[in-house]
C-alpha cells in the first residue's frame, strides 16, 4: 500500500473521473501522478451545484504562497525530492505541491475539487468566447510546440496546452 506523504499511513486507490488516484483515508489528501491532473480537468463527470461553484470561486484568488504552506516538508513519493508549494496557475489561490521533476502533485483535502471548479470556469469562458481568442490560441500553439522541443522537465501542468491557454486568458482578463 502506498503511504500518505502527509505522514498519516496508507492511501487507497480510488477511481475518480476515469483515473485511478490515491486518496488518504485519514487526511483526504490526494496524490496525482504525472498527467492525471490534466485528465481529471479534461473529464467533466463530476458536477457541483451553482451554490458550491459560486462559493468556491469567491473563496479563491491571490498571488503568492502563505508562509505556513512554504514551511511544510512534503517529499515526492517517487524521487524523494522536496515538493515546493506553488500557487496553481500563478494566481488561482489554490496551493499545490508539485515534484520539480514532474512525477506528480500533492493536493490537500478539497483542493482537487476546487481546482476542477476553477479550471472548468475558464474552460467554459474559453469555449464561449473562442472566436474572440483565435489569435491567442494560434500564438500559444506555436509557443507550445517550441517549448515542447526545448525541455520536458518543467512539470506536467506547464506543458499542458489547455492550462497554458487558460492561464493566458486569465492574465488577459485581469
Ligand atoms: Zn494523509
Ligand atoms: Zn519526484
Amino acid at each position: 500500500m502506498v503511504e500518505c506523504i502527509n505522514g498519516c499511513g496508507g492511501m487507497a486507490p480510488t477511481h475518480y473521473e476515469g483515473v485511478e488516484i490515491d486518496v488518504c483515508g485519514t487526511c483526504s489528501g490526494v496524490w496525482l501522478d504525472f498527467g492525471e491532473l490534466t485528465e481529471i480537468v479534461e473529464t467533466r463527470d463530476a458536477s457541483w451545484s451553482a451554490n458550491v461553484i459560486e462559493k468556491t470561486l469567491a473563496s479563491l484568488g491571490g498571488k503568492g504562497v502563505p508562509a505556513e504552506e512554504r514551511e511544510r516538508e512534503l517529499t515526492c513519493r517517487v524521487c524523494s525530492l522536496a515538493l515546493p508549494a506553488s500557487n496553481y496557475q500563478t494566481n488561482s489561490g489554490v496551493i499545490v505541491n508539485a515534484c520539480p521533476d514532474g512525477h506528480g502533485v500533492w493536493l490537500d483535502s478539497g483542493e482537487l475539487e476546487t481546482l476542477q471548479i476553477y479550471m472548468e470556469r475558464w474552460q467554459d469562458i474559453a469555449a464561449r468566447d473562442s472566436g474572440q481568442y483565435q489569435d491567442l490560441l494560434r500564438q500559444i500553439e506555436a509557443d507550445y510546440a517550441e517549448k515542447e522541443k526545448q525541455s520536458l522537465r518543467e512539470g506536467p501542468a506547464y506543458f499542458d496546452f489547455i492550462n497554458i491557454f487558460i492561464n493566458r486568458l486569465i492574465n488577459l482578463m485581469e
